[in-house]
């Protein structure tokens, strides 16, 4: 789904099993007992995994995280290719999932269909006279599939968390980000990329001799857009982005869009209030909007439409897309079998039907109620630490103790499941045309909440996510079913190894709303103040430091003339401080849950050091340097060895639990820093 998200939650993983047998607690073959853990844990205790598991062509990057993924992806699957085989009642559920996924899977009407699903809105942008008619077609766009030059939505106002407000936001880069056109080093990609919207364009039926110049338009465009557009780093100042404006000084403000056509065409209803999320860029867009030629704007609107389409078209164009969003960007190989990308479609687009249908077939119960006590227990043991903190003051932990007491915890799935009654599939219209309209429901859904209270009971994540997110808005934490299985939770494996795993996901996922972004948020989901200044100031000393670190880290030498690449500690703070967080709160409940000093070791291996080794295979991967590059320039995770060295490299019970007490591993005690 298309989807705009403002304010994202944040997860313990960026984007992607019935337990049929017993799954060992620490499977001794993830290891490397030829590497020593005072030099490298990381390769101490995952490189038996990555030696196992050579990355697959058809992955960027393979980790242990993904392998769970794709086992799940296997129970999907069996759930849809049963409704495949069943004759479901017209409007049911099981006709959706099952008629959109035969849609996906019938690569000969792909084939024979070509262009044509995409024609009727191609023509109607390629016929665009004038910036009236140029405003309509973005409002409509903006309604289904695309969200070329801003995008517009609905989600809780950041400082009045019970009601939604309308928000606007940069938007509309064909590869994602600024850098991609601003940067000398990626000059290669602009060219391949260029390449890229020559063959879409060729396939859409443009002429042959306008390719070269519609190419051209789009990266005109593109580049301008990308001028003033937020980095990533500049995107994760929640505060900058609050930017309330009334509606008349809005439409005053961005005078480039005829307002009025603009609402009717994607459904915007009446409000009077809106939230301008990057207020520089949206003056950029405007700037576009008003000077640039005619042409460049239709091309630059047919290929932000094209780009939505192609993975959903004939072959011809999939493989296009995949070329290069796939093998440029982040240097796989090959793309992923038919049937997974067919069945992502009604996974994502009807995900509480399926969710529903998964939580009957694969969760466990008693699952929730485990769950349920170790989420209680790192709630406690992160209220321990709060009360420790040297360098907060009485007042402001009195807060913390309060936002740490008012957590709402989401566990499994959803005590009510979403509507899809209204949303049509129809298997005598094309796949696209299908997609389109789910779009259009999802859209219409998101700005049918404007002027409303927010449903605070609301998912924000399918119980058949492999993953785990903080929302500050509502001061929730949430688990999906999905993520309660092995390696993350065991129900036949020790406490040290689940309070290693799930234990360190849930200490993760408490420390967000603690964290750089997470700590600007009061109790109720309010961007409200609550520090006092010298706390905040204290805050602020220790996490430069774990900026510095992961800053120091390099992530790809230097070659073929480019300097080496570094981590960005600023960009993946949040996600540092709750990695960090989340270890040193998940080891205080397990030595609250048991004496570790009675328990004896296990395959060899304390408690304490069984604990260590589970959090490592969490972040067992191995991946493309093309994909390294990627993600350090936008992901807000850090890369998975970081997760563990980096990280790890701060905490003293980490040493003791391995007698480390020198090599590179060990950082002296004065340049190290904890956090929470
Ligand atoms: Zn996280």
């Amino acid at each position: 789904m298309k989807k705009i998200l403002l304010f994202a939650t944040v997860a313990i993983m960026a984007s992607c099993q019935n337990q049929p047998a017993r799954v060992p607690a620490i499977d001794l073959t993830n290891l490397d007992p030829t590497a020593a853990p005072e030099v490298d844990f990381y390769q101490y205790a995952t490189g038996g995994w990555q030696e196992k598991n050579p990355l697959k062509p058809e992955f960027s990057r393979y980790g242990s995280f993904d392998m769970l993924r794709e086992n799940n992806e296997i129970r999907i699957n069996e759930l849809f290719s049963e409704m495949l085989d069943s004759k479901a009642a017209k409007g049911s559920v099981e006709q959706k999932i099952a008629d959109l996924y035969r849609l996906g899977l019938d690569s000969t009407r792909l084939n024979a269909e070509g262009a044509a699903p995409i024609r009727p809105a191609l023509d109607e942008i390629f016929a665009i006279a004038d910036r009236r008619g140029l405003t309509e077609v973005i409002g409509k766009l903006h309604g289904s599939v695309a969200n070329p030059f801003f995008g517009v939505g609905v989600q809780s106002d950041l400082m009045n968390s019970d009601m939604n407000a309308l928000y606007i936001s940069q938007s509309g880069l064909g590869m994602g980000t600024r850098d991609y056109y601003l940067d000398e080093e990626n000059a290669a990609i602009r060219e391949a990329y260029k390449e890229y919207l020559k063959k879409v364009f060729r396939l859409s039926g443009v002429a042959e001799e306008e390719l070269a110049e519609a190419a051209e338009g789009v990266m005109r465009v593109e580049t301008e857009l990308a001028r003033s557009q937020w980095s990533n780093v500049a995107l994760r100042n929640v505060a900058a982005r609050y930017n309330p404006m009334s509606r008349e000084e809005f439409e005053k403000t961005y005078d480039a869009v005829d307002w009025a056509t603009y609402y009717k065409a994607m459904g915007v209803g009446d409000f009077d209030r809106i939230i301008v999320a990057t207020p520089s860029a949206v003056a950029g867009a405007n700037e576009v909007l008003k000077n640039a030629p005619m042409a460049d704007l239709r091309y630059y609107l047919a290929s932000q439409y094209i780009n939505s389409a192609a993975s959903f078209l004939s072959d011809d164009f999939h493989d296009a897309s995949f070329d290069f969003f796939g093998k440029t960007m982040t240097g796989t190989p090959e793309p992923r079998a038919r049937w997974k990308r067919a069945m992502s479609v009604p996974n994502g687009t009807l995900s509480e039907a399926v969710g529903e249908i998964y939580v009957a077939r694969y969760f466990p119960e008693s699952d929730k109620e485990r769950m349920t006590q170790l989420v209680r227990n790192l709630q406690t043991a992160l209220g321990e630490h709060i009360d420790a903190l040297e360098w907060m003051s009485d007042e402001t932990k009195a807060r913390a103790r309060e936002k740490l007491a008012a957590f709402t915890v989401k566990i499994g799935y959803p005590d009510t499941w979403k509507d899809y009654s209204s949303l049509d599939i129809d298997p005598e219209k094309s796949y696209w045309e299908n997609i389109v309209n789910a779009n259009i429901w999802y859209t219409a859904e998101n700005l049918g909440k404007l002027g409303k209270p927010v449903d605070k009971d609301e998912w924000h994540m399918s119980p058949q996510t492999v993953n785990a997110y903080y929302n500050p808005t509502t001061n929730e934490i949430c688990f999906p079913a999905a993520i309660l299985q092995p390696p993350f939770y065991n129900s036949t494996a020790d406490d040290a190894v689940n309070y290693g795993a799930i234990g360190v996901v849930i200490g993760h996922e408490m420390t967000h709303g603690f964290d750089d972004q997470g700590r600007q948020f009061d109790k109720n989901g309010n961007m409200n103040n609550w520090w006092t200044e010298a706390d905040s100031e204290a805050f602020k000393l220790k996490t430069d430091v774990l900026v510095k670190q992961f800053d120091a880290v390099e992530v790809l030498p230097a070659r073929d003339g480019q300097p080496a690449l570094h981590a960005d500690g600023r960009l993946s703070l949040g996600e540092n401080i709750a990695d960090q967080g989340g270890l040193r709160v998940a080891y205080t409940a397990l030595h609250n849950a048991i004496d570790t000093e009675a328990v004896a070791p296990i395959d060899g291996f304390t408690p304490d050091q069984r604990f260590y080794l589970a959090y490592a295979t969490l972040w067992a991967q191995s991946i493309r340097d093309e994909e390294i590059a990627r993600l350090t320039k936008n992901d807000v995770h850090s890369l998975g060895v970081n997760r563990v060295n980096i990280t790890l490299r701060n905490l003293q019970s980490f040493y003791d639990a391995f007698g480390i007490t020198e090599g590179p591993m060990f950082l002296p005690a004065e340049e190290r820093v904890v956090v929470w």
